[in-house]
């Protein structure tokens, strides 16, 4: 297939991969369910579409599902518009805290926050799994009616938090597909822990791995990477493995969806006259979400500068001010904002792709130095590019709790540690264009960062004993009283009393993992 004529049929815009190892271009359906392509390399659609400033504006008119639903079927998406609709109103719903989904919460009148957490989890991360298991549902569903699909899914997710309870929340009661979760035993917060082991459903399953998230997630790579097991999957259970995570297109293109949105809302709001540009900061791990603003702006979002805001793994900071990406020599960091700790952002793969004039050849060659030799450097060319599409900021663990004081003070406005790194990256890089930061959690979700913000308490220091004895709840409790909030969402508030579903503690090697992933498998089926 022609990768370069316009797109007109019905599903006819496919799939690359950034490392030029698939051959012949794939439908968005197929894409979503596998993930990974074959080779390692991320898909790319072979065409991004453009909307003219009126599209975008007209976007303001609609509720959020319909805003979504317009921007997914502008990717002439092999799913019928009617699926379209229906996945939309599906996902973004009363799951969501606000009919808004979204809302743009203003600071002052050049500054605004995308608060992305109002989802049932409250973490950004609901904003594409509230809607990517939906649309991984009925592209399932699509591909057996053709006949080229015969197995039921089982998604395995080795999480250090965040992910794995937003994936639980969306994958719960999906037709066709179980979901297990594993996480490092003590190696989440408390109210992470809670969040994941009261998850309801019966096609979800979670475990508490012994050992820390590296563990955790080196154990779920040899299951999935174990041929021997894919097939006894396969043949006695008619099961296939996959995964949810961020580098699946389909996690990619609902983050695509606000950006635009925000844009339209912000100039019906009067915040920006229509077709003047705008700042984005965004507070960045895996680089996914920045991406998502990128691929708006090219869509047609007047977005001017983008602000990638690291923390104290400071990798795509040096990347994009040297071209240097070098993770031989760097330590791994903890930090108050953990879901930004990261050393290999592996959605720069795609953005790399993008900016080096679509080249496999290069990205491929870059990909096989980060493996064997832990760096990569790019030309100069793409470079440049780099630096022109981005602003690179990286914020230490005094100055993002000491934001998080300064927000609260200056706006009376509670932020998390996440959020609270998008805010001083974005007000030291502030030019003259309205600043949008993306708020990526609710306070409470990072209760004990916020505590020690307002306490003066370094990140290393322990809580005092009163405070170290509270449940997560509690602490939440207390610092809304000290810092006069009366709002903590319902799913966060309520987590002490919701009873425990899953208690059991597994070793992290691969066959006791694929042991206890296969009890549950046939216990549901
Ligand atoms: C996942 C996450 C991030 C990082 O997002 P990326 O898309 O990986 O860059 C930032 N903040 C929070 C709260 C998150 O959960």
């Amino acid at each position: 297939m022609d990768c370069l004529s316009r797109s007109t049929q019905f599903g006819e815009n496919r799939y690359l991969d950034t490392r030029g190892t698939i051959t012949e271009p794939l439908p968005f359906t197929q894409v979503v369910l596998e993930g990974l392509a074959s080779g390692g390399g991320l898909f790319v659609p072979c065409e991004i579409p453009h909307f003219s400033l009126d599209e975008v504006l007209a976007l303001a008119e609609m509720p959020y599902a319909k805003r979504a639903a317009f921007v997914y079927r502008a990717f002439n998406i092999d799913l019928p518009d009617v699926v379209i609709d229906e996945v939309m109103g599906a996902s973004y719903a009363d799951n969501f805290d606000t009919e808004e989904i979204c809302p743009l919460h203003p600071l002052d009148e050049k500054t605004h926050v995308l608060e992305l957490w109002h989802g049932p989890t409250s973490a950004f991360k609901d904003m594409a799994l509230q809607c990517l298991p939906h649309v991984f549902s009925k592209s399932a569903q699509a591909l057996r009616e053709q006949g080229k699909l015969h197995t039921d899914f089982m998604i395995l997710v080795a999480t250090s938090g965040d992910t794995g309870k937003a994936a639980l929340a969306g994958f719960q009661g999906v037709e066709g597909v179980r979901i297990g979760v594993l996480f490092p035993d003590g190696g989440v917060s408390d109210i992470q822990r809670k969040q994941m082991v009261t998850q309801g459903g019966d096609n979800v399953y979670v475990w508490a791995v012994r050992g820390n998230f590296d563990d955790c997630q080196t154990g779920v790579k040899f299951a999935f990477d174990d041929p021997v097991f894919a097939d006894h999957l396969a043949k006695n259970y008619d099961i296939a493995l996959s995964s949810a995570n961020s580098i699946n297109w389909g996690r990619l293109m609902p983050q695509i969806v606000y950006y635009l949105s925000a844009y339209a809302t912000l100039v019906s709001r009067g915040g920006v006259a229509a077709g003047d540009p705008i700042d984005i900061c965004v507070p960045t791990g895996n680089f996914g979400n920045i991406l998502a603003a990128w691929y708006a702006k090219q869509m047609g979002a007047p977005i001017e500068r983008l602000i990638c805001a690291s923390n104290v793994n400071r990798v795509l900071t040096d990347f994009i001010e040297t071209g240097t990406y070098d993770i031989s020599d760097r330590p791994f960091i903890l930090t108050p904002a953990p879901s930004m700790d990261i050393l290999v952002s592996s959605n720069m793969e795609r953005q790399l792709f993008e900016l080096c004039g679509r080249s496999a050849s290069l990205v491929k060659s870059w990909m096989e130095d980060l493996k064997t030799q832990r760096k990569f450097v790019v030309d100069d060319k793409t470079r440049e590019s780099l630096q022109s599409n981005y602003v690179a900021a990286s914020v230490n663990n005094e100055e993002c709790l000491a934001t998080i004081r300064e927000v609260l003070s200056t706006y009376g406005y509670l932020v998390d540690s996440h959020t609270a790194i998008a805010c001083k990256a974005g007000f030291d890089n502030r030019g003259t264009n309205p600043l949008v930061i993306v708020s990526t959690a609710h306070w409470a979700k990072f209760g004990p960062s916020v505590y020690r913000a307002v306490h003066h308490l370094a990140y290393e220091e322990e809580l005092p004993a009163e405070a170290a004895a509270l449940s997560g709840c509690e602490l939440n409790n207390l610092v809304a009283q000290e810092t006069g909030q009366s709002f903590i969402p319902r799913n966060l508030a309520d987590l002490d009393n919701l009873p425990v579903r899953f208690t059991e503690v597994i070793d992290g090697d691969a066959s006791t993992i694929e042991r206890a992933v296969e009890t549950f498998i046939r216990q549901t089926s």
